[in-house]
């Protein structure tokens, strides 16, 4: 996949943002000891729909039908047996809930230097030894909402696989490609998720122009991803469009990329 400015989103180059008030509301009578326990978690701002809308789509990647947020914005598998769905999604579902980090997600949408999810390393406010570290998952809801393309390719990048991508980084320390034909340890993992799903698999890491997209005053930059599928044995390709312009990642100051 090409792009004006390929970025490799990774953990080695978050940034350490301020947490403030993060958990005032939810979880202050719990030692930091305790919230490793409940290591996902959604920053309360970020709502009850865009929890559900989150739900939703990693029901359908890990096959966990009752995964949700409980009342304090805790991401929990909901304890029932998994139907169809992807082993590997749960296994690093599963190591993320039970590992020694902190995962919170935060509503970016409309943020121009997220393009569809990023992450970024968080400190405490009030810093205390055991401290887990905390790292910040940003979703841009406008940006997903921004997709066109085919039902098989959309199905394959939306909310759901943003974020799974965004937990990789964090939990196995996976990276991006760092040239155009590579795809990454990342988004490789993330097709074989897609694979176990019977799902179309992301062939390129970076986006492409249009055809004349990127030339002359053209008010949009459509740009596109390519997804294939096996179908009766042949491969076809699968698209996910979107004009660059309103999700951004074109230029400028984007500092992680899309989703990635
Ligand atoms: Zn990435």
């Amino acid at each position: 996949m090409q792009s004006k400015s390929p970025k490799r989103p990774s953990v080695s180059l978050v940034k350490t943002i301020c947490l403030a008030s993060l958990f005032v509301c939810c979880i202050a009578s719990q030692s930091r000891a305790e919230q490793l326990a409940d290591s996902i978690r959604s920053r309360p701002e970020l709502g009850r729909a865009r929890q559900t809308l989150i739900a939703e789509q990693l029901r359908k990647i890990t096959g966990w039908g009752r995964l949700d947020f409980d009342g304090d914005g805790i991401l929990r598998p909901g304890g029932a047996a998994p139907s169809g769905g992807s082993p590997a999604a749960r296994t690093l579902l599963a190591s993320a809930m039970g590992g020694k980090t902190m995962l919170v997600f935060e509503d970016a949408s409309g943020r121009e230097d997220v393009v569809f999810c990023s992450v970024a390393e968080a400190r405490w406010k009030t810093p205390a030894p055991d401290d887990p570290r905390v790292y910040l998952i940003r979703v841009d809801f406008a940006d997903f909402s921004h997709l066109t393309g085919d039902k098989a390719a959309l199905e394959a990048f939306n909310v759901g696989w943003g974020v799974l991508h965004e937990i990789e980084h964090v939990v196995n320390d996976s990276d991006d490609p760092r040239g155009k034909h590579d795809l990454g340890a990342c988004e490789t993992l993330m097709n074989q998720m897609r694979r176990e799903c019977g799902l179309a698999e992301r062939a390129e890491y970076f986006y492409s122009y249009f055809p004349g997209a990127d030339e002359g005053e053209v008010m949009t930059k459509l740009v596109r991803l390519a997804f294939d599928k096996l179908e009766a044995g042949k491969r076809r390709r699968h698209w996910v469009v979107w004009d660059a312009n309103l999700v951004g990642g074109v230029g400028g100051n984007v500092t992680v990329a899309s989703s990635r």
